[in-house]
């Protein structure tokens, strides 16, 4: 996996989308269980479309390549992944087929 070197923007978009991406499966944790704690459906979509395009800005400008989170794969119960978990996701539906 080829990374570009460090730098300070690539860690604070990094930082922003693993708080988001906790923030995001907690919400619709929440959402599910039908319980205090969810966000309306319009601050969830907000949510989603600034993370979303955050991950974006990671990948197009800085090149970024791999999964965001520190352990190297999104939460298995989120809602929403990475580009780079989803395209393993949808490689790996591909090879049990
Ligand atoms: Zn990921």
């Amino acid at each position: 996996m080829v990374k570009l070197m460090p730098s300070r923007e690539v860690d604070v978009i990094l930082s922003r989308l693993r708080v988001g991406h906790i923030w995001l499966t907690e919400r619709h944790r929440f959402w599910v269980a039908g319980g205090s704690g969810a966000a309306s459906d319009d601050v969830f979509l907000r949510g989603l479309d600034l993370w979303d395009g955050l991950e974006f800005v990671l990948r197009s400008v800085y090149g970024y390549q791999g999964c965001i989170m520190e352990s190297g794969v999104c939460l298995d119960e989120s809602p929403v992944g990475c580009r780079y978990c989803g395209r393993q996701r949808s490689q790996e539906r591909v090879d049990a087929n």
